[in-house]
């Protein structure tokens, strides 16, 4: 028989990857989003696909959510402008919209894997970082919207699975890249390959010095896939890239030179709160899920910039 899932925030980057990823592997998928950072675009391939339906609908109110096996939750702003420019709603979605889904799969007797972050940890005093470490969050900072909004979402799994025996896997995703980032979500990797097809400067915050670990999206949607298949004691467990931490600089360097080599390079204010440096501890997702991403990042970073070329040329960024 078909299985079924509920896949929130399906129009977005990760989404809609983890949504043609399970049609594929021929699950009926209903996907929902509220289009607040998402884009229909990204489905136009499930579109095609007969087992999919897509409801436009906002976690943060009561929605009718449908029968499923399963319940993918990404539904949250994700990059830094978004989520800062909308902190209350990214607070609500990862509370109210967490809760709602946990409810909805009690009630079905359904799995839930949510999306956390490696925002969790904040700015990291521990590098790499292993699952077993609290972090070093500004609880009231510009970024604590996102940060403790996810720290929430993964308490409200954990104190579900405790009491009432929910069913649930959570996935810690580091900086992850690659086709239908949207191009003005203000990430590094969008930004930086938008700029550069377009001749127009390259905008590194700060030094540039700081580093960060990047992790291709089809590489992250295997380990979310391995991962809703893991023992329901498994935990959280960090999905991102342990070889690919690079500093910001050499990001913008790799990324003009793959477009073309026009832009210049200039140094703007950095965020506040902007972690120094991260990179997964990946020790456990490889016991656990036999894990590992596998694209280099000269090969993931050059299906990218071919990604963004297009929309620059087609106008659409
Ligand atoms: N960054 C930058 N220029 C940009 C966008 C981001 O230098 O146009 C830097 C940012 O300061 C941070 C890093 O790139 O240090 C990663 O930022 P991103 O928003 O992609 O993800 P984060 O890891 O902060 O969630």
């Amino acid at each position: 028989m078909t299985r079924r899932a509920i896949v929130t925030g399906a129009a977005g980057f990760l989404g809609s990857h983890l949504t043609d990823r399970l049609l594929s592997e021929g699950w009926s998928v209903v996907g929902i989003d509220n289009l607040s950072s998402g884009h229909l675009d990204n489905l136009s391939l499930a579109q095609r696909h007969r087992n999919f339906e897509f409801r436009r609908g906002d976690l943060r109110r009561k929605l009718r959510l449908p029968p499923a096996d399963a319940i993918f939750h990404f539904a949250s702003p994700a990059s830094p402008p978004r989520y800062e420019s909308d902190p209350i709603g990214t607070l609500e979605v990862n509370a109210f919209g967490t809760a709602q889904v946990l409810a909805h799969a009690q009630g079905l007797g359904a799995r839930v894997l949510v999306s956390s972050t490696s925002e969790v940890y904040g700015d990291p005093q521990v590098h790499p970082q292993p699952e077993s470490y609290w972090g070093h969050v500004n609880p009231i900072g510009v970024r604590s919207c996102y940060d403790e909004g996810k720290r929430f979402l993964e308490a409200l799994c954990m104190a579900w699975q405790r009491q009432r025996g929910a069913d649930v896997r959570i996935a810690r995703i580091f900086n992850t890249y690659g086709p239908r980032m949207a191009p003005d979500d203000g990430r590094v990797v969008s930004n930086f390959c938008v700029q550069g097809w377009k001749g127009a400067p390259i905008t590194v915050q700060g030094s540039g010095r700081q580093s960060r670990s990047f992790c291709y999206v089809d590489d992250l949607i295997e380990g979310l896939v391995r991962l809703y298949s893991a023992p329901a004691d498994t935990g959280p467990v960090n999905l991102g890239n342990p070889r690919g931490e690079t500093t910001i600089l050499d990001i913008a360097k790799r990324i003009r030179r793959l477009t073309g080599a026009r832009s210049p390079i200039v140094f703007i204010e950095r965020g506040k709160d902007d972690p120094e440096r991260r990179r997964p501890d990946l020790r456990k997702a490889r016991r656990v899920l036999g894990w590992e991403p596998k694209v280099p990042l000269t090969q993931g970073l050059a299906r990218t910039s071919e990604h963004f070329r297009v929309l620059v040329r087609e106008g659409k960024a």
